[in-house]
């Protein structure tokens, strides 16, 4: 799953909108403020958004003041802010963060406020600056923000991680079409995996999410300990931690409203446990990471703990990334998405991981939702990680699924049950 914090973006300008434009731009703001955070009225809304998206933006506000918010704050960014930095600013300086952002995020969870996050990245944006100027920044962003992204993480506040088409990432994905015809096409891709396509989206919705039930259900009815991944370049076994939680599409939150916190949405998710993993992973897609673009690249844990990280493009940003802290190198999440996902039979690599976890089985270094162990909203870290529970600044999700992944499920005495092969689910498919 994409956590709450998603950061930059760069240029989109939408000239002569068609009405059916604007008919689906404002049937997604419906579906991010009523299906996404489900705004109740009285509840106040904080979007973070590229600055880029204001087009949106703006459908969303008259959307959530109509559903009753009495009001509705902006943070927008600018990748362009974000590259200055890392040319112009004195090199001592990346530790600095505007606190202000963090106390302001903070409060706004307090009070019981929603969050919609609207990711934009440009997957090239810091490709070329130094990898350890921009691991100091995005740590000090991480160890700012931890305490207001304990309540997301923790689904203490409604949350919801949308997307819209930037230039610079349209452009990555449809290399060979103009700059407006690539973004009208990320915008069509967009619509159709987040059903805004559908005669009734909020419906089409509805009848999703019972669809992914049925394989979390399954799942948390089967209880296995272990499981086992095989494929090209992969031969890893996962352990589960007893209390382990299958989820899907839909959250509740503290107040008890239901909520979904990624749009477009395919994954079926729980928790690793922070010391039971073995074995080597090979990815399947490109990570995004902050701006820096990681690619074929293996991990090989053992104990739980990455040991060993080899990438062809990358790798000093990888290796940042599991030296971050202790339970940045561990597993915090393991999503199983089968390979003839709407999002995979797309056939395009977004470089953006909202869409490309949801069209791959994946893993996330680092923070495990505290909402995918029994009891975890209730536990101190301690308790949490004795539970097999992973802490971290970081939560990274990365794409390890293909056609040919084979996955079993195996029991207390390691006897093994096919849930996925060649990339599909064996069982409630
Ligand atoms: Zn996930
Ligand atoms: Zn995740």
């Amino acid at each position: 799953m994409e956590g709450a914090l998603a950061i930059s973006g760069a240029g989109i300008n939408i000239r002569g909108m068609s009405k059916s434009f604007v008919e689906s731009l404002q049937a997604y703001a419906r579906l991010a403020v009523h299906v996404g955070v489900n705004l109740q009225k009285g509840q106040r809304l904080m979007v973070r958004a590229p600055i880029e998206a204001a087009p949106l933006v703006r459908e969303i506000t008259a959307c959530a003041y109509d559903a009753g918010a009495p009001l509705v704050s902006v943070l927008y960014h600018d990748d362009q802010l974000s590259l200055a930095r890392f040319q112009h600013a004195p090199k001592d300086s990346f530790e600095t963060f505007p606190e202000w952002q963090a106390d302001a995020l903070l409060a706004c969870a307090k009070r019981g406020d929603v969050f919609i996050t609207v990711s934009g990245t440009d997957p090239d944006l810091l490709g070329s600056q130094n990898p350890d100027d921009v691991a100091a920044a995005m740590r000090s962003g991480q160890k700012h923000m931890a305490p207001f992204m304990a309540y997301p993480m923790s689904d203490r506040v409604a949350w919801c991680v949308i997307s819209m088409p930037i230039p610079a990432w349209a452009a990555k994905v449809f290399p060979r079409l103009s700059a407006e015809e690539s973004q009208l096409k990320l915008w069509d891709r967009i619509f159709t995996t987040c059903r805004v396509d559908q005669a009734d989206p909020v419906q089409a919705w509805k009848e999703h999410i019972v669809n992914l039930q049925l394989r979390s259900r399954y799942l948390n009815e089967r209880r296995f300990q272990t499981l086992h991944y095989r494929g090209p370049g992969t031969d890893l076994r996962l352990g589960l931690p007893a209390g382990h939680i299958w989820k899907s599409a839909e959250s509740v939150s503290t107040s008890g409203i239901t909520f979904v916190p990624n749009m477009p949405t395919e994954e079926v998710f729980t928790l690793g446990d922070r010391n039971r993993a073995d074995g080597v992973v090979k990815s399947s897609k490109p990570l995004n990471y902050g701006g820096t673009l990681i690619d074929d690249f293996s991990v090989t844990f053992s104990g739980g703990k990455a040991v060993q990280v080899t990438a062809k493009k990358g790798e000093a940003t990888l290796r940042k990334l599991i030296e971050t802290d202790e339970g940045s190198a561990r597993i915090g999440e393991i999503a199983l998405v089968p390979h003839s996902s709407p999002i995979s039979k797309s056939g395009l690599l977004f470089y953006n991981t909202l869409f490309d976890e949801n069209a791959s089985c994946h893993l996330a270094l680092g923070k495990a939702y505290r909402f995918t162990l029994e009891g975890g909203k209730e536990m101190d870290d301690v308790t949490f990680a004795n539970a097999g529970g992973n802490n971290s600044l970081v939560h990274v999700d990365f794409m390890i699924g293909s056609p040919e992944m084979d996955i079993d499920g195996l029991d207390e005495h390691d006897r093994p049950e096919p849930i996925m092969r060649h990339g599909e689910w064996t069982v409630v498919n």
